[in-house]
């Protein structure tokens, strides 16, 4: 098919976003049957998605430096390890001195961590989804602000579920972005992505770094002074032995999980009886937020006059649950011997149990762990 420049574009290209005259490109060459070549001018933008991690940060500072605009993309999860303002992703957009965009996620990325396609990593980390369900996000995004393509931090060989080369590409084709996502560590040794054959990124000045140390990068944001950088690769509770445990339970035993239900693992000693999930608080704090995240069906437990944590009781209340609740409550007190009277209630404390303080041995049963299996 000839090619051919026509003056309105060259016009036009001068105010209008790199994709819209694409799609006007398109719809002019099918009706005219000539390819028409659309020049660019002005600076190229491209999103980065930012984990406020070493290696995201170096990857947009190497992009930064070739002249290009970048903008981060931090995802907040309810799994995200972090404070406030997305896992230090603001420190580092503000070290590098770019706009940060930040992307919350809630029902639907849920959904993903439950039935993953690709399954799990080492613990409840569904890593390849969770990328792939990012990815089609920031391409939404990069659609909607004229971004040319899309950096991560990704380095080859680093995480063994995600970023070996057959994973690296099945997550661009399933995300709809083949060779538009440019990994700026590890670009030398990946196939050439449409930035780099276009000339928009220049390939020599990208790196080849592979494996799992960190000893490079460390060097390099030294150098390059990338500051700001946090949670080097450990912001994901879903990697996490014990909180996997807690929600490989919950989704066992509950068909439709809420973020509530989430929250709620982040918080006090989690235990197993049967059909009945009882929560005992470590501290005071803890004792407050059990409270405050309490449903209105659940059960709160007490022991009177003294040092007590407060407890919920989830699921069917049998006599059997509230014996169970009363003994675990009775155990993390500052009771240490005899018969204890708990008082508990729905709304209020308005009935009381009498228990002898159970052993360790009878609790360690109950308790979800990482290698226990939970009693039925
Ligand atoms: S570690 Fe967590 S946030 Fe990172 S890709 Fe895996 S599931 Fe997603």
């Amino acid at each position: 098919m000839p090619r051919l420049q026509p003056s309105f574009l060259r016009a036009k290209v001068l105010r209008q976003p790199f994709a819209t005259l694409k799609r006007q490109k398109k719809a002019y060459t099918k009706s005219i049957g000539v390819e028409i070549m659309v020049p660019r001018v002005g600076k190229t933008k491209a999103l980065a998605l930012v984990s406020g991690g070493l290696d995201s940060a170096l990857a947009v500072k190497l992009i930064v430096d070739q002249g290009i605009d970048v903008e981060a993309v931090n995802f907040v999860s309810p799994f995200c390890l972090c404070g406030k303002d997305g896992c230090g992703a603001s420190e580092v957009a503000k070290s590098i001195n770019i706009p940060l965009k930040t992307i919350s996620v809630g029902e639907e990325y849920l959904r993903i961590v439950r039935n993953p396609r690709f399954g799990y990593g080492k613990n409840m980390n569904p890593c390849i989804d969770c990328r792939i369900f990012m990815l089609k996000k920031t391409k939404k995004y990069a659609e909607e602000t004229g971004a040319s393509f899309i950096i991560t931090g990704e380095v080859l060989g680093q995480r063994p579920m995600s970023q070996h080369g057959r994973a690296l590409n099945v997550i661009e084709q399933e995300a709809g972005l083949k060779g538009m996502i440019l990994r700026p560590l590890s670009a030398r040794l990946l196939p050439m992505t449409e930035a780099e054959k276009r000339g928009l990124v220049n390939r020599q000045a990208l790196l080849a770094i592979e494996g799992r140390s960190r000893k490079k990068q460390i060097g390099l944001a030294e150098e390059m002074k990338v500051t700001g950088y946090s949670c080097p690769g450990g912001g994901c509770l879903l990697t996490y032995k014990e909180f996997a445990s807690k929600l490989k339970d919950l989704f066992e035993h509950k068909k439709k999980a809420s973020l509530k239900d989430v929250q709620l693992l982040r918080v006090g000693r989690h235990f197993r009886s049967g059909k009945n999930k009882i929560i005992v608080g470590r501290n005071e704090a803890e004792n407050k937020l059990l409270m405050r995240m309490k449903m209105p069906n659940d059960y709160f437990f007490e022991v009177q006059d003294c040092g007590s944590p407060t407890t919920l009781l989830q699921g069917p209340k049998t006599r059997k649950a509230v014996k169970t609740a009363a003994e675990l409550t009775a155990y993390h007190s500052d009771r240490k011997q005899g018969a204890v009277s708990i008082r508990f209630g729905k709304e209020e404390f308005d009935k009381s149990i009498r228990t002898q303080i159970p052993s360790q041995k009878e609790i360690e049963p109950l308790r979800i762990t990482p290698t226990k299996k939970q009693v039925a």
